[in-house]
Parts: structure tokens; sequence; C-alpha cells
């Protein structure tokens, strides 16, 4: 694999705290979709602590991803923001360890670091699982599913308003007859004081 604009050559960095700024565009995320919408911009700020045994990668992901509304499919911004740390080590089973989000293998013959899959995994991952931006439904939805929207939520709407007309804390009138067939030392026992 040919080092890209997502690998850090090793060689380059002596022993020590070195920061490095990375880029996901609309051209990084066609690459692994080309159906992927456009608009997109995070930025990963990447701190790396290099010594001779091993690579300690921390990354912070801040920006927008395109992303379809799960109500109306209209596409948003959905930003993110999130921390990930990676060990690149060439002895994994020496360096294991449980505050690393993946521990991946180096090699000491051609010491490269090819982040591109990560740093899509992460950056995807980052997103949350309900995707529905503040604003919907709004003016800026297609007007049928706007339409249908406003439709369900009337009905909704309607459907919880019918059961809080009932007084709030009403026991079943079976229960309360059943109540009074136990023996009242039972009850005591039964449902304390
Ligand atoms: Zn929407």
């Amino acid at each position: 694999m040919k080092p890209g604009p997502y690998s850090i050559l090793l060689s380059k960095y002596r022993d020590g705290r070195h920061s490095l700024r990375f880029l996901l565009d609309d051209t990084f995320f066609s690459q692994y979709d080309p159906e992927a919408p456009t608009g997109n911009h995070v930025e990963v700020l990447l701190t790396m602590q290099k010594s001779d045994r091993l690579v300690d990668l921390k990354l912070h992901f801040t920006g927008a991803i395109s992303t379809p509304c799960d109500r109306c499919m209209e596409l948003y911004p959905q930003a993110i923001d999130t921390e990930r740390r990676l060990i690149y080590t060439p002895n994994r089973e020496e360096d294991a360890r449980s505050d690393v989000d993946e521990l991946l293998p180096l090699d000491p013959q051609n010491p490269v670091i090819h982040l591109e899959q990560e740093l899509y995994d992460f950056a995807c991952l980052a997103l949350p699982h309900r995707r529905v931006p503040p604003h919907c439904p709004s003016d800026a939805c297609p007007q049928p599913v706007l339409a249908y929207l406003k439709e369900e939520d009337s009905t909704r709407a309607a459907g919880a308003g019918a059961p809080a007309t009932e007084p709030p804390s009403r026991v079943d009138p079976r229960w309360e007859k059943l109540r009074a067939l136990l023996k009242p030392e039972e009850q005591e026992k039964k449902y304390g004081s």
C-alpha cells in the first residue's frame, strides 16, 4: 500500500510528541461510498506520542457529515465531536491494554501508518443513532413528506390526549374488590404499611 495523504511516515518524526491535522472532505468520503452525499467537512486533530517501541495516537474528530434525516430523508449536516485512541505496535500481545479503541500492527521494517480506514470508520461511528435535525419537520422538508408528518403528529397528539383526561392515579375497580377479599392481616403482610 502506497503512502497517501492520510498516511504517517514515521521516519519523518523523532521520538516525542507531534500534532497533525487531517481534513475529511467530500473526496475522502466518496472513496468509500461513491453515493455519499456532498457537504462533508470533518477535521481530525491528531496527537502522536512516538517512542522506540510504539506509536500512541489520540484523535479528536469535529465537524459535520451530510446525512439524510430519519424522518423526512432531507440531507442535513449532522455535527460530530468524538475522541479515539489508537496504538500501533510490533508487539501487540505485550502492549495489550484496555484504554485504547484499537491496537494495530506496526511493521518495523516499513514504519508507515495508513489511517484512511480508521478515520473513515471512526467518523461514521460518531454519527448518532437517531438522525433528526432539531428543526425537522419544517418548511425545508419535501412537501409530501411534510404533509404526512403533520398528519402523523396530529394523530399521535389526539391519541395521547385521551388517557390524560382520566384521573391520574385511578385504581382498577377489579383490583379494589380483590383487595377487599383478603383478610386484614394478609393485606398487611402483602402490602406492608
Ligand atoms: Zn427531517
